[in-house]
């Protein structure tokens, strides 16, 4: 039997009612702040990543999935803020309206060694808001992202925010952490001793417990940020204020990408376990220019689908409500119903019925099943008197109708 890659997920028809609500309550909410759709390839170059992710982050040296092509390099997209960068780039989307704001779905990929809440194939729901350095799109979107979650009914959430500051700054920090970790070295894990030569940042993100006492132990305040990086993030924080968004400042929380400065923000989950980031995003000021484009700021998150699954615990059963099944008895009777089911789907109505022979008994167990709202049972001498019975399975009532009232009665009833 062939077997799925590792890391990969079958999303079956049931869950994937759960998706499709997802997607549906993003794309109002996305709307309601004026957010676009795009959709970019799942392929890029590669060299895309290296430059904006950075040489030295985890996902470029260790988890890209590339792809060689004669003398071209691939790679499965890992993430979604580059590809919309290159693509704000190279459409000139800047020569119509510097300000730009989007929103996508859609498959990532990262070789990882996949556990729970860690695949190599996993959804991305997020947005981008490029071409505006002022605080308040920060405020803005974490607010979106307040609201998204609101809406997907997760609960006991926490929103960390932090400030990396201006590139600058963020030299000044990384200047900083080396100084002070040079005498820890020997305490920190084998991973952590790499990235102190190759992305010291990273560091602040170990789960290590050795790692964690050292950092704990640190001390490092905010004095990296220069007076203006501390107005924008003052800003920011009022601003949340403002509109009642619980967030928690969190020192140490910096975001191993290249690419973020100023505001960064992760949101988590005390459900999800070790991986417990549901979502994360952050400003990211200089990217737009790094790849060829103009001075734009920019600032967004991503959400990854799956963990937003299992924080909001499958909740409430969607589908399709007014499905109507159709049960013919008799040659003529299942004719007519296939006429009957073209019918109803002109008129909007989502119908179904019996393709594999049941008997009455049977396709009434596969009704309840679908947990259909009626059933219509046409048999041959009932349409011979042009009579139909219709069944209404919520109140488990059913009366005869006559074939040409049938329409009408279903409209009035499901209300379309
Ligand atoms: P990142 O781009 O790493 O900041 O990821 C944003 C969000 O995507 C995370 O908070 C997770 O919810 C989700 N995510 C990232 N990597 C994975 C993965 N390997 N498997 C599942 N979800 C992921």
């Amino acid at each position: 039997m062939q077997k799925k890659v590792p890391g990969t997920r079958d999303i079956l028809p049931e869950e994937a009612l759960f998706w499709q609500e997802l997607e549906k309550i993003s794309r109002d909410i996305f709307t309601l702040y004026n957010y676009k759709e795009i959709r970019t390839p799942l392929i890029e170059g590669a060299s895309l990543f290296n430059r904006s992710l950075g040489e030295s982050t985890e996902i470029v040296q260790k988890q890209m999935f590339l792809i060689k092509n004669k003398e071209e390099l691939y790679a499965l997209r890992p993430e979604g803020t580059a590809s919309i960068v290159r693509a704000y780039i190279e459409n000139n989307l800047d020569k119509t309206a510097r300000f730009r704001k989007f929103y996508y779905f859609g498959p990532m990929f990262r070789l990882e060694r996949p556990q729970r809440g860690r695949l190599r194939q996993f959804h991305h729901i997020g947005c981008e808001a490029i071409g505006s350095l002022d605080p308040d799109l920060d405020v803005e979107v974490i607010a979106l992202a307040d609201s998204l979650l609101k809406a997907f009914s997760v609960k006991d959430y926490k929103i960390k925010i932090n400030s990396l500051g201006s590139l600058k700054d963020k030299k000044e920090l990384i200047a900083l952490l080396n100084k002070k970790l040079k005498s820890k070295l020997s305490a920190l894990c084998a991973d952590c001793k790499t990235r102190f030569k190759k992305n010291i940042l990273r560091i602040l993100d170990c789960k290590n417990d050795n790692c964690l006492k050292v950092i704990s132990g640190l001390e490092i305040d905010d004095s990296y940020l220069c007076s203006q990086s501390r107005e924008h993030f003052s800003r920011v924080k009022a601003g949340l204020d403002a509109l009642s968004i619980n967030y928690e400042v969190t020192p140490y929380l910096v975001r191993g990408l290249d690419y973020y400065t100023h505001t960064v923000f992760e949101i988590v989950h005390k459900d999800l376990g070790a991986q417990d980031a549901l979502g994360a995003g952050g400003r990211y000021d200089n990217l737009v220019k790094e790849l060829g484009g103009p001075e734009a700021g920019a600032i967004g998150f991503a959400f990854g689908v799956e963990r937003l699954l299992i924080a909001q615990g499958l909740r409430g059963a969607f589908g399709v409500k007014s499905l109507i099944y159709l049960i013919g008895l008799g040659e003529q009777a299942k004719q007519y119903c296939r006429v009957l089911l073209d019918e109803l789907r002109s008129n909007k109505i989502s119908c179904d019925t019996d393709y594999e022979n049941k008997s009455l008994k049977g396709a009434m167990r596969q009704a309840n099943d679908l947990q259909v709202r009626f059933v219509l049972i046409i048999g041959d001498d009932e349409l011979k008197k042009g009579i139909i019975t219709l069944k209404d399975m919520h109140s488990s009532t059913q009366e005869e109708v006559k074939k040409e009232e049938l329409m009408r009665l279903l409209k009035e009833r499901l209300k379309c």
